[in-house]
């Protein structure tokens, strides 16, 4: 790997020669994604800038204990900011659902425009807080096929009308290997929803008597959870 050589993609390129304004020789860091960070030297400028690559450099550990987020896609930027803060905080994964009261139905197309954006935040995000591993950002799912989708050991559905397990009342954090959490949209999740997840092996949770708008709840569950799984 010390040695070789690389070509940047022509967006890295812009923002290294246009943004940066590097000259050939500088040294820069470079993420591949996947765990790999590396120090790398300038060789050409251009449309696409050229690189070698000079040593590995250490990074802080593994993933870590995976959380994934199902998050009933929400309007315009809410979406990017749960796309964004879900990056910083090291979820592993997060799911785009389509629920009944998610704007707009099903739509390929859009939704094929809306994942490649969504990808290029979480890339975004991934350089801003140098996490080595890009969160994983799925096609979104419709609710119905969830209940098969989800291997988490620990599933919580976070509703707003539940009145018994608060998630302050959930134990045994150092035995989960792995979670996953679900969110609502603005206009929450209708009744036949929430019984759908519930037999899928869903676990409602309350996050106490405020209703919180849903990027508050993902944000602030995230949160926490990262930090009782040891991520944060
Ligand atoms: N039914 C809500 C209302 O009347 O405004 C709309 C849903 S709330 C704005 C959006 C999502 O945030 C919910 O679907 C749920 O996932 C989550 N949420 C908000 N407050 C919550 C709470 N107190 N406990 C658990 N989840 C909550």
């Amino acid at each position: 790997m010390s040695g070789e050589e690389v070509t940047l993609s022509e967006e890295e390129s812009h923002h290294i020669v246009k943004v940066l304004r590097l000259p050939v020789g500088s040294e820069i860091e470079l993420l591949d994604g996947r765990g790999g960070v590396y120090r790398a030297e300038l060789l050409s400028l251009g449309r696409r800038v050229a690189a070698r690559i000079v040593a590995p450099v250490a990074t802080a550990g593994g993933a870590g204990r995976q959380l994934t987020v199902y998050q009933a896609i929400l309007k315009g930027e809410k979406m990017d900011t749960v796309v964004q803060k879900c990056t910083e905080l090291g979820v592993s994964r997060l799911v785009p659902v389509r629920s009944r009261r998610c704007q707009g139905g099903r739509d390929d197309e859009r939704d094929a425009r809306r994942l490649e954006r969504w990808r290029r935040i979480g890339v975004a995000a991934c350089k801003q807080c140098l996490r080595p591993v890009l969160m994983d950002i799925a096609m979104p799912l419709a609710v119905a096929d969830l209940a098969s989708h989800c291997q988490a050991q620990r599933r919580l559905l976070f509703w707003e009308e539940e009145r018994a397990l608060h998630l302050r009342g959930l134990a045994d954090w150092g035995e989960t290997a792995s979670a996953a959490l679900f969110f609502g949209p603005e206009g929450g999740l209708a009744g036949e929803e929430v019984e759908l997840l519930r037999q899928g092996g869903w676990v409602t949770v309350s996050l106490g008597e405020r209703i919180l708008r849903a990027e508050t709840a993902t944000l602030g569950a995230v949160a926490i959870v990262q930090y009782l799984l040891e991520n944060l």
